[in-house]
């Protein structure tokens, strides 16, 4: 193998116009830090002239003329060390325009400083679970340089064709140059893929985005399960005439989770004896009844005493009867659920009820306005699941990012770790 074949092999450097020396490395310091410096040369016959055009037959028409030297690609760590090429790149004179050219490689794009094969493992590395910072670090260049890549990914990404034809609506809190403070995430049900990422769910724009499918594409769509927030139901009815709309089970739940909840909080006062109970206990009180354990005691510091689960809840709703009203129709809420009872539901939020807290009060007439699309979720097995590991993705994107700034970047993470957008493995 020759020292070119060799180092070529090394760098992963597929262009057969460079050439390397027998000392073509040196380990130097640049900037404080031990980096390896390969040089090599750039050099063919071109087959025309970059400026005029015209076609290379010899002599008469394309010259060489002197070389254009020391020009910084940055490649891939090699080992761990910062590495770049210093590239001798020849320059031509023709003979027709009077003009000269410098050779160009397969290795660079024309004025970037940094290798294709840098670039991609920038790609690559977006598509991890890593922060910008750490990749810029890790690539030997600037946190400005991995923003252009997101840049350019982003303008290239062309997101999706057809609407499926089950849909989950969801939102999660956006970035600050958003329109709105909550950003709309679409998921196909069928294939639990991102269907598409939009900045705001505004009604407006919702209404703009999704009538630039056809009327037909959108006759097409099934199911829409989505939360009980009155837009999207809005949405649904004026553009998806075909659709079934179902509310998303988790977030039934959620609404009387969230009542029980701060009935309680606002009953841990320091005033209140059971203060410090109440407020140790509240995953108890939150869990399902029939979960509750009937036979182990154990012993309870706040009680001073062994008691099992059920007995301590027994004796905490008992110190409030709000608190006990709207604990059993919480408990009831759940149960109707786990049982797809819909009688059993419907009956607990038409019943009148004395000493339920406000919160359960405006939990039940939620309900009510949502009621013809809750019996749905009773009788159709959609619901957001397919959504969460979406959710707790973003999540973790945004901590790991510190916050974006930019909703194109993050868009365009997400997508990027998800798999949607496909970065095409070749190296120059
Ligand atoms: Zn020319």
């Amino acid at each position: 193998m020759s020292h070119t074949d060799y180092t070529r092999n090394i760098l992963n450097i597929k262009d057969r116009n460079i050439y390397f020396s027998e000392n073509c490395l040196e380990v130097k310091k640049i900037k404080g830090i031990m980096t390896k410096v390969f040089y090599g040369v750039l050099t063919y016959i071109p087959t025309h002239c970059d400026k005029c055009g015209c076609l290379n037959e010899g002599h008469d028409d394309i010259i060489k003329w002197g070389f254009k030297r020391n020009c910084i690609v940055k490649l891939p760590k090699l080992s761990g060390y910062n590495t770049i090429l210093k590239l001798t790149k020849q320059r031509y004179y023709c003979k027709h325009c009077n003009d000269t050219f410098i050779a160009t490689t397969s290795l660079i794009d024309k004025y970037k400083s940094i290798s294709r094969n840098s670039e991609l493992q920038i790609k690559l590395d977006l598509m991890d679970k890593i922060s910008e910072k750490d990749i810029s670090k890790r690539n030997n260049v600037s946190h400005n340089k991995v923003n252009r890549i997101m840049d350019e990914i982003s303008i290239k990404t062309v997101l999706p064709g057809t609407l499926p034809t089950i849909m989950n609506f969801d939102e999660f809190k956006a970035t600050k140059d958003t329109l709105g403070k909550m950003a709309f995430l679409i998921t196909n049900n069928e294939t639990g893929q991102v269907f598409d990422i939009l900045e705001s769910r505004k009604y407006n724009y919702l209404d703009k985005y999704f009538r630039r499918y056809g009327k037909n594409q959108r006759d097409k769509v099934k199911f829409i399960i989505t939360d009980m927030y009155k837009p999207y139901l809005k949405l649904s009815k004026a553009l998806f005439k075909n659709a079934e709309i179902v509310i998303d089970r988790f977030h039934i739940v959620g609404q009387a989770y969230t009542a029980l909840n701060i009935t309680r909080v606002k009953l841990c006062v320091k005033s209140n004896p059971n203060y410090n109970k109440l407020k140790h206990y509240w995953k108890l009180i939150l869990k399902n009844e029939n979960d509750l354990n009937d036979k182990k005691k154990t012993y309870s510091k706040h009680f001073k005493k062994y008691l099992t689960e059920q007995e301590i809840v027994t004796y905490l709703i008992n110190t409030n009867p709000t608190l006990k009203a709207t604990y059993n129709t919480y408990q009831g809420i759940i149960n109707s659920i786990r049982d797809k009872d819909i009688n059993k539901f419907l009956n607990i939020i038409y019943k009148k009820q004395d000493n339920l807290s406000p919160h359960m009060i405006k939990a039940l007439r939620t309900y009510r306005d949502f009621e013809k699309y809750i019996i749905n979720s009773f009788k159709y097995n959609y619901n957001n699941g397919v959504i969460e590991g979406t959710n707790n993705l973003i999540k973790c994107i945004k901590r790991i990012a510190f916050g974006y700034r930019s909703f194109n970047h993050f868009k365009t993470r997400i997508l990027l770790i998800k798999g949607i957008i496909k970065i095409k493995n070749v190296i120059a």
